[in-house]
């Protein structure tokens, strides 16, 4: 797998390849699936099992169990329709559904906003790493915290003003 550029979708395009695949992996696009998968494409930041539980209550005009969204939000990420930001603790929607790959996850420290490059050719470099360390079924999760172009220029700005 070398690196290349695959289209990221966003909006009604996201929903309708999130479908594709869900439907691809022999599942069910459900209309309870559909509402959690559309409150999670809303979200500008990841989002909590029970925040996207909430969400998905309004949406339906009932109380929905936080436990029946954390089943569906488990089932994206096996089928590769969301990504789980472990150290936010959150869950967010994969904007590829249709490929595979170990997203390397930019996280905001300031904003808590979460951008994503994909570089198999280093999250390759680990997985072989692991393999060499005589380690199986190797997941690498990448994760790097920092602060994103609006915030970083934010400071800086805020800076230029004290001075
Ligand atoms: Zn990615
Ligand atoms: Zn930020």
């Amino acid at each position: 797998m070398g690196h290349h550029h695959h289209h990221e979708h966003s909006g009604t395009s996201l929903i309708s390849a999130a479908r594709t695949a869900l439907v691809a992996a022999d599942e069910r696009w459900t209309e309870m699936r559909a509402d959690v998968f559309a409150v999670l494409v809303a979200r500008e930041r990841p989002a909590s099992a029970y925040d996207i539980a909430e969400g998905v209550s309004a949406r339906r005009g009932k109380r929905v169990a936080a436990n029946s969204v954390y089943r569906i939000l488990d089932l994206f990420v096996r089928t590769n329709l969301a990504r789980r930001v472990e150290s936010a603790n959150a869950y967010i929607a994969n904007t590829h559904p249709g490929c595979r790959h170990d997203c390397i996850f930019l996280i905001c420290d300031i904003c808590g906003q979460v951008t994503h490059l994909d570089d198999d050719r280093l999250t390759g470099a680990l997985i072989d790493a692991a393999r060499a360390a005589r380690f199986a079924d190797v997941r690498p999760l990448v994760e790097i915290r920092g602060r994103c172009a609006t915030c970083a220029s934010a400071a800086t700005s805020d800076i230029a003003v004290q001075q």
